[in-house]
């Protein structure tokens, strides 16, 4: 039996749309429950769907609709179909982004004693956290963020605070994500994220962006033609959700978040505007630097290609290149706007299509994870006043070296 648990994360079956074996992940499974909840008397489950900003910005290209417009009319569509409730994940984001902002300066001040400190990882890709893993394991694990990405921060509130509120334990809650990336699938089944006392996960289910359209396919619907309704919120103190955005980016913007407030944190300097250098030679390397009179310089340098970042993982572990030439954080890979879940076109290009979901993405107005009020709440509400211990637990994780195997099957990456 092969599980997610054993995957590579090679793209090599799980992104292939003809053999995802994975029956707990697909939009069948999430149909399965929603025809049992309308069956069921005593396990009826609160339905409960969170849809990522790029997944969002997919469909919207896809219908030619606003950002706005492709929210309300999803959240109509999710909810003839049965569902509760449909939230955004870049409310979580906000946790995921405060939290990197947060645990890298505490890197950067310890980094004179713990060698281990910088440069920090990113790690909101699922498909890096594999490779890294099975691949690089107890070497690299230690340099790794280890906060939690958005769709994992989201499960924790779902089952968690959501729960709580709604007087239910996170078994009576069925959770599904719609994602830009399969990898996400992988993300969700990993074992750090299944509770044990109640038997179940922080999201029980993952389907991509192209998965989601199958469902409006399967129904005969276009999502022009289903009426549209006003979005959830969590909290019982606001009535009505609305669409916002992060800057920086596809991938959530965590450079520009932590480079911001890194430099005001450790140098008191407020930055105002963002320019991206691409470094000489090396055209998919963008970074973003800061001189002082008493610092030499930090970078941060933002990498696009995957391989181009294995190559200088392989260098560092070498000793090729030092951890300030690696960077002090590095974010790879972007490009979520374009993951492989998302929909694609049969005929015609592309790269049209993702010029169009980039726009749509950017389209949205800017929040700043600081400025939201319903954040501050929950980290006072929810995380006991920010108490250390519990934002560790509720917002980190962890990561495990995997052993490799020793047979003609491993694969070279
Ligand atoms: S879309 Fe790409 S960058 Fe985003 S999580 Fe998936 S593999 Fe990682």
């Amino acid at each position: 039996k092969i599980s997610l648990n054993d995957c590579l994360a090679c793209s090599g079956c799980i992104t292939s749309a003809e053999s995802v074996l994975i029956t707990q992940q697909s939009h069948e499974e999430f149909y399965r429950v929603l025809s049992q909840n309308k069956v069921a008397d005593t396990s009826k489950k609160l339905v409960v769907v969170s849809v990522s900003p790029q997944s969002r910005a997919s469909v919207a290209a896809k219908f030619n609709l606003s950002i706005e417009e492709t929210a309300r009319r999803l959240t109509a569509f999710f909810k003839n179909l049965g569902v509760h409730y449909v939230f955004d994940t870049t409310f979580s984001r906000n946790f995921s982004l405060l939290e990197s902002q947060r645990e890298f300066v505490q890197r950067f001040q310890r980094q004179t004693e713990d060698k281990q400190a910088l440069p920090m990882l990113a790690s909101a890709c699922p498909g890096w956290i594999c490779y890294a893993e099975k691949t690089h394991g107890n070497y690299i694990i230690p340099f790794i963020s280890t906060t939690k990405s958005p769709q994992q921060v989201m499960g924790s509130l779902v089952k968690d605070y959501f729960g709580k509120l709604h007087n239910k334990t996170p078994d009576q809650i069925y959770h599904v994500t719609v994602m830009p990336c399969y990898d996400k699938k992988l993300e969700a089944s990993r074992q750090d994220f299944f509770n044990t006392e109640y038997q179940t996960r922080d999201v029980d289910c993952v389907i991509t962006s192209g998965e989601a359209l199958k469902m409006l396919e399967e129904e005969g619907l276009c999502l022009s033609d289903v009426a549209p309704v006003s979005l959830d919120t969590m909290f019982n103190n606001r009535l009505e959700g609305e669409v916002l955005n992060h800057s920086g980016g596809g991938s959530g913007g965590y450079l520009e978040h932590i480079y911001k407030h890194a430099a005001k944190a450790l140098f008191g300097v407020e930055v105002q505007e963002i320019t991206y250098k691409t470094l000489k030679g090396e055209f998919f390397v963008r970074q973003l630097s800061l001189e002082e009179p008493t610092y030499i310089l930090i970078i941060y340098i933002y990498i696009y290609i995957y391989k181009n970042k294995m190559e200088r993982i392989e260098n560092f572990k070498k000793k090729k290149v030092s951890s300030q030439a690696l960077s002090k954080f590095s974010e790879l890979p972007s490009g979520c706007l374009n993951g492989g879940g998302q929909i694609k076109e049969k005929s015609g290009s592309n790269k049209d299509v993702l010029q169009s979901v980039e726009e749509l993405y950017e389209s949205v107005s800017t929040e700043i994870p600081e400025e939201n009020p319903y954040v501050r709440e929950l980290y006072d509400q929810w995380l006991n006043n920010a108490e250390p211990e519990m934002v560790h637990k509720i917002l980190h994780t962890q990561y495990h070296a995997v052993e490799k195997m020793s047979t003609g099957l491993n694969i070279k990456w």
